[in-house]
């Protein structure tokens, strides 16, 4: 089963697809973790990805590439969710591009996670995360607030606000998915689509 998620940042994506990919046994992809993680490492791709992150931006150039070689890998032969990407009309075609080359079976369906503005700003002012790379677990101090120690309950890591998670930020970021992704839903055919929603339909 090969999936992609779309949906806002703050929308639920990452809270889906842990569900989502023990469900199917598939792994996840999220672009979002693979550039965290590079930025904790100081790699060259991080350092390039850091500013545009604190920006709200989508980072260029160097995603598609990772993407690409991150579906040729072994444990994607049975199918993989796709949580953060693509994110614009270069990065779907490029999506398409790489899965027409290298022979990969298509994209199954794409699950639409919509949910209202108010919500997402919710949900992403109250999101505390793992800062432990490999662990990242969430937490939200409404829902499920994280341990009074403020250390992660799985691995014990401190547990943090995101950078990109404070309000200046999180405004960058809803703009840069309105203007770039939230068009890309009308791109796959409607019976590939799988909307989940608190919004009226
Ligand atoms: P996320 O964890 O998915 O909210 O992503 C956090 C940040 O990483 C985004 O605001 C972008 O700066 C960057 N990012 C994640 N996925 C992509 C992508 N597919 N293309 C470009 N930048 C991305």
């Amino acid at each position: 089963m090969n999936l992609v998620l779309l949906g806002a940042p703050g929308a639920g994506k990452g809270t889906q697809a842990q569900g989502i990919k023990e469900a199917f046994g598939i792994p996840q992809i999220a672009t979002g973790d693979i550039l965290r993680a590079a930025v904790a490492a100081g790699t060259q791709v991080g350092l390039k990805a850091k500013s545009y992150m604190d920006r709200g931006e989508l980072v260029p150039d160097i995603v598609v590439p990772i993407v690409a070689e991150r579906l040729a890998q072994d444990d994607c032969r049975n199918g993989w969710l796709l949580d953060g990407f693509p994110r614009n009309a270069a990065q779907a075609g490029a999506l398409e591009a790489t899965i027409e080359e290298e022979g990969l079976a298509p994209i199954d369906r794409v699950v639409y996670l919509r949910v209202s503005a108010d919500e997402v700003v919710r949900r992403i002012s109250g999101r505390r995360v793992c800062s432990n790379a490999e662990c990242g677990n969430t937490y939200h101090v409404e829902f499920m607030p994280p341990p009074a120690d403020m250390k992660c309950g799985k691995c014990g890591g401190e547990v943090v606000q995101r950078d990109d998670d404070r309000p200046e930020t999180v405004r960058a970021r809803l703009e840069t998915y309105g203007r770039e992704t939230a068009e890309l839903v009308e791109r796959y055919p409607k019976q590939a689509v799988k909307l989940l929603s608190n919004l009226p339909i």
